[in-house]
């Protein structure tokens, strides 16, 4: 094993960009053998991780679609008037203090000379598809995390190109040339660092962060910017001196899990550049779901049911584009503390609309913390989706009957899970 591990390591210099493009096709096949059969440490330094983030994804289409709007404040979200949120907003609105998740009373009290529009996510998903699209040109390897952004492992890619930076590059032109939109890129060695970096140049910018600058860049990167930690969690690494990647060196294992639970884990590792974690690719779709992270943590039960309905609107359109339905609803709640739970219950008639889910809503609900404790990720999921053959007659027998909300008889299953940020 370890002269094994002396091979890989000749043969992947971490220095980049790659050398010798003459013999790469063969240098490519041989790192998938060696890379299958080292251990995950040695891989990590020697992937090639790319991640590809939209900019104000939703206000961009937007804008791009009805040229009045740029250059203008936008926010795309629900009512002013109302209780809707802030789904996405322009860089002109940010500049104002405006963010997503917030609620657009507030946004507009912010921003008095915001346009609102209502989103178009059928547009946006159209959109979306296109830019994945191109990202499958490169990789098979493609992990979305959203409709805007995504993870691409270029290791080993389909052009036998060896520069990670240059496929990046590439992309963005690409996406630009085929959307008119801009995309921001961060490329480096594993998923939290290609992340981080996506986000050091926004918008329309590209970030690379090689192996061998990854201790240092993380060493003076303060841990507000650390993926994964919100604001309690930042107050109370301070508190304990902690306010760099740097300062987190000085702690064990022991010590931050003890601070931390198990996220502590998470950070002792990150502090070190070492994040294993594989870039997953979607395999056979078993559920259809959306989420959210906000920049700040959500109390209001008000709100978080107003996202959680703006949620379930997603998913229902989802399920409309599939032509499918589920029989199991699940919504995720992660609290400021990382404690992640989910609230499920079956039908064996399946959810297919907004309004079979919206009726759940109510009791799903009361059976979480939602209005009394801090919230940092909403999520709502279909899955136990019904195959062809079985949707045809179930979705032509629910179409005409909307469920009157409370009156549906299904089991409630709870779950919950202490998990790592992802
Ligand atoms: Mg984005």
């Amino acid at each position: 094993m370890i002269g094994l591990l002396y091979i890989v390591r000749l043969e992947q210099p971490f220095a980049w960009p790659d050398n010798s493009a003459d013999n790469r096709q063969r240098q490519c096949r041989s790192k998938i053998r060696t890379i299958s059969e080292i251990s995950t440490s040695v891989m990590s330094h020697s992937r090639k991780i790319i991640h590809i983030d939209m900019d104000a994804f939703f206000a961009s289409v937007e804008q791009r679609d009805y040229p009045e709007l740029r250059g203008q404040p936008v926010i795309v979200g629900g009512d002013p008037k109302g209780r809707g949120v802030v789904a996405a907003c322009s860089y002109e609105a940010r500049a104002f203090g405006v963010h997503s998740a917030m609620a657009c009373a507030r946004a507009q009290r912010l921003c008095p000379r915001a346009v609102f529009v209502k989103p178009r996510m059928e547009q946006y998903q159209l959109v979306s598809r296109k830019i994945m699209a191109l990202f499958y040109q490169y990789t098979t390897l493609v992990e979305p995390l959203s409709v805007d952004e995504a993870f691409l492992d270029v290791t080993c890619n389909l052009a036998g190109e060896p520069s990670a930076t240059r496929i990046a590059q590439v992309l963005r032109q690409t996406i630009y040339e085929a959307t008119g939109l801009t995309a921001s890129a961060g490329v480096s060695c594993n998923k939290f660092l290609a992340k981080i970096a996506s986000g050091q140049n926004k918008p329309n910018g590209i970030t690379v962060i090689p192996p061998d600058r990854a201790l240092a860049f993380i060493g003076t990167l303060p841990v507000g910017k650390f993926y994964g930690v919100g604001g309690v969690t930042e107050k109370k690494m301070h508190s304990l001196g902690i306010r760099t990647g740097g300062d987190l060196l000085r702690f064990s294992q022991q010590q931050l899990m003890e601070a931390f639970g198990k996220t502590g884990l998470f950070f002792y590792d990150i502090a070190r550049g070492r994040d294993q974690r594989p870039v997953e690719p979607s395999r056979i779709r078993k559920s259809i779901g959306t989420e959210t992270t906000f920049a700040e943590d959500i109390v209001e039960f008000e709100q978080v049911l107003a996202i959680v309905s703006d949620l379930v609107g997603q998913v229902a359109l989802l399920l409309e584009q599939k032509n499918t339905g589920g029989r199991t609803l699940s919504l995720k709640l992660r609290y400021s503390d990382f404690t992640t739970i989910t609230r499920s219950c079956s039908s064996p008639k399946g959810y297919f609309s907004v309004t079979e889910m919206l009726a759940q809503l109510p009791r799903l609900l009361a059976a979480t913390e939602a209005g009394r404790r801090k919230i940092r990720l909403l999520g709502v999921t279909v899955s136990n989706l019904f195959n062809e053959k079985e949707r045809s007659p179930l979705r032509f027998r629910q179409l005409p009957l909307p469920f009157p909300p409370g009156k549906f008889s299904g089991d409630l299953h709870t779950s919950a899970t202490a998990s790592q940020p992802r």
